[in-house]
């Protein structure tokens, strides 16, 4: 392409509105417009490497023998319905109404529409695997969209979906699984971008085994924690903690599951149990902020206990309403469905993982009153609500069971972080309003009116850097930041049984068949290669040769004359050698152009003057490289489209 042809916008200045150096360096390289928020055009260039990277991909795929299709953006709304995730994705999921008054929704993934597309022709399990994919535009109304194309509402995604008669075995969803995770490994490497494989959260998605791929950036958005044997890595979102010790007086109150425990004698009370007048601090950072005029001294978030209040409901199914009945009055179960309050506690200075919280949950209502797991929604109460309900937000302490009136009491449960279990320095909501207290010692102080087994330990924090790896070899996990780039799950039936999809296995059996999906952020590869280590320095970016724009920039110092003739000579003979090519052709000062030629980062440049020329040679210059070479005419060839296949 001749640069005075094409539309390349490049800026000096680094724009206001971006933070991140993709963002900023997307702009200024002229690779993208915004349009609205969240919305962005692809100027030449970037649409250039939105191609390459789409190629890339999509060759991955086929050879994963997954096949293209294409599916559409709107979406009949019941659909969504039906499988539940209309809610599940709120208000991310734009919604438009038809001139018939009809809701379609507009895709921002597409299990839905290829779970139908499958039922509509596929019948036998002969026809099995079957793996669909597609690239396509997806819409998310984010309620943030932020640093570029790396979060927008209206982004390039690759999704796939595949459908298995069985988990394991030949043509089993496990199979198709690792298949893609090759792929995807593959798809990475080949577009340049250094990347990290975490146990991952399944999300809204829904499911039970998930990967992500993250490129490695102090700008990410996720966390990831790794530990450093280097034998696990996750989300924080997932992330397990190795076994933790627990004070000995809940040792009989201990979730399954939880890694082994180790139990630690408790020590007496700090002091007596004291009301601290704390106004205006419900947060835990305000009542350490203001800790020293409540009550003279400091205080550490670590030394306070955060409870958190949860309503889980659902309604009973049929069977379970019939043995509901027995369980009123122990649990106070509702006729038709039912409303427990969860108080969470773990140190204040912790994160609560809603993830963890639900897994607990579900399989505690499960195992305790025969609940069906995927009937319980959990949410964090609202204030008014709690507040009617006897929580009062911001002030209350796990000790709130103590005095419950009956109807609340007999459906208030406590689960409470290993590391919160201690005794020690503790304060905590005092279960009034502007009130705390100190001095809160879990054996002394926590006498529940129900029963204590009511009570459960289990890990329902985030990890964090210094945690031990839940392998419990010893490994400490360690936190970093990654851009989600990619995300692969094991679905099973969620999506064929809630759309009621079948087909006929080898005895003439309806089954529905289990399913996987694959997606990967097209867009974020882009900003990645960016943001990863080396990916861009003072001049503007960098970018792997694999998905640059242009392979070579072709620079004369000035446009005219024979080097005007040897630049248009060296242009034709690369093109025909298959690279692609950019000749700057613009009557700019030499500085202008070099520096342009930086700022887009194309890998390899080729300069054209005459005193080059007087020796017949020209200047070979890699981005990645601080001097020029100079190379013959007569070889420059030869050698520009060695270094653009080699680096491939
Ligand atoms: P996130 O957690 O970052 O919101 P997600 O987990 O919701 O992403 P998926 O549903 O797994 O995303 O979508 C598949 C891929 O699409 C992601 O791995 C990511 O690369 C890309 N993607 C998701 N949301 C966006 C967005 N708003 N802008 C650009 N790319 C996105
Ligand atoms: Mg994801």
């Amino acid at each position: 392409m001749r640069w005075t042809r094409s539309l390349i916008p490049t800026l000096r200045q680094v724009p206001a509105e971006a933070v991140v150096p993709s963002h900023q360096l997307m702009l200024r390289a002229g690779l993208i417009q915004q349009v609205a928020a969240g919305s962005y055009t692809y100027l030449p260039l970037g649409a250039a490497v939105l191609r390459k990277v789409m190629q890339i991909v999509r060759e991955e795929m086929n050879r994963a023998d997954a096949v293209e299709v294409f599916m559409p953006t709107l979406q009949p709304v019941e659909w969504w319905e039906q499988t539940g995730r209309r809610e599940a994705y709120g208000d991310n999921l734009f919604v438009v109404k038809d001139r018939h008054g009809r809701h379609q929704a507009m895709g921002p993934t597409h299990e839905e529409v290829c779970t139908k597309l499958f039922d509509a022709y596929v019948s036998s399990y002969r026809q099995l695997p079957l793996n669909l994919y597609q690239i396509q535009t997806k819409f998310r109304d984010e309620f943030r969209p932020r640093f570029g194309v790396l979060r927008s509402r209206e982004f390039q995604m690759k999704d796939a979906y595949s459908f298995h008669l069985t988990l394991d075995g030949p043509g089993g969803l496990s199979e198709t699984y690792d298949k893609m995770y090759d792929a995807y490994c593959r798809v990475f490497a080949r577009c340049g971008v250094p990347y990290v494989v975490v146990e991952a959260e399944a999300g809204p998605i829904g499911g039970n085994a998930s990967h992500e791929f993250m490129i490695p950036s102090p700008t990410g958005e996720d966390t990831v924690l790794a530990s450093d044997k280097g034998n696990y890595a996750a989300n924080v979102e997932k992330c397990e903690i190795g076994s933790r010790e627990i004070s000995v007086i809940f040792s009989g109150n201990i979730a399954p599951g939880m890694p082994g425990a180790k139990y630690v004698e408790d020590s007496p009370p700090t002091g007596e149990l004291a009301e601290v007048h704390t106004p205006n601090a419900s947060s835990i950072d305000d009542l350490c902020k203001g800790w020293s005029t409540f009550a003279g001294g400091k205080l550490k978030p670590s030394h306070t206990l955060k409870t958190l209040v949860f309503k889980a409901e659902g309604d009973l199914t049929t069977e379970e309403q019939a043995t509901a009945h027995k369980l009123r009055k122990e649990y106070g179960f509702e006729n038709d469905g039912f409303v427990f309050y969860w108080v969470a506690v773990v140190r204040g200075d912790h994160e609560l993982n809603e993830a963890k919280l639900r897994q607990f949950l579900t399989s505690f209502h499960g195992r305790e009153m025969s609940l069906k797991s995927d009937n319980i929604g959990l949410s964090l109460m609202d204030e008014s609500e709690a507040k009617s309900a006897g929580f009062p937000i911001g002030y209350v302490g796990p000790h709130i069971v103590n005095d419950l009136t009956t109807g609340v009491a007999a459906r208030t449960y406590v689960v409470i972080d290993p590391d919160a279990t201690h005794s020690g320095f503790w304060v905590t909501g005092a279960n009034a309003a502007s009130q705390h207290v100190m001095h809160f010692n879990w054996e002394r102080d926590y006498q529940p009116k129900e029963q204590f087994h009511r009570t459960q330990v289990a890990d329902i924090r985030n990890a964090t850097e210094g945690d031990p790896s839940p392998k419990d070899d010893g490994g400490v996990l360690r936190e970093s930041k990654g851009i989600e780039v990619g995300h692969i799950f094991k679905l099973g039936d969620k999506y064929s049984q809630s759309l009621k999809v079948t087909v006929l296995d080898e005895n003439q059996q309806e089954v529905h068949p289990l399913m996987g999906c694959y997606g990967i952020g097209i867009n974020r590869i882009i900003a990645g290669a960016i943001e990863r280590d080396g990916g861009n320095d003072d001049g503007g970016v960098v970018w792997p040769m694999s998905i640059a724009p242009f392979h070579v920039v072709i620079t004369p110092i000035k446009y005219e004359g024979r080097a005007a003739e040897v630049a248009n000579e060296l242009y034709e003979k690369l093109q025909a050698e298959g690279l692609d090519v950019l000749l700057d052709d613009r009557a700019e000062r030499p500085g202008v152009k070099f520096k342009d030629a930086d700022l887009i980062g194309i890998p390899l440049r080729l300069t054209v003057g005459d005193k080059g020329l007087a020796n017949d040679e020209v200047e070979f210059k890699p981005r990645t490289e601080e001097k020029a070479e100079m190379v013959k005419l007569e070889a420059i060839i030869e050698r520009t489209t060695a270094f653009v296949r080699e680096a491939m």
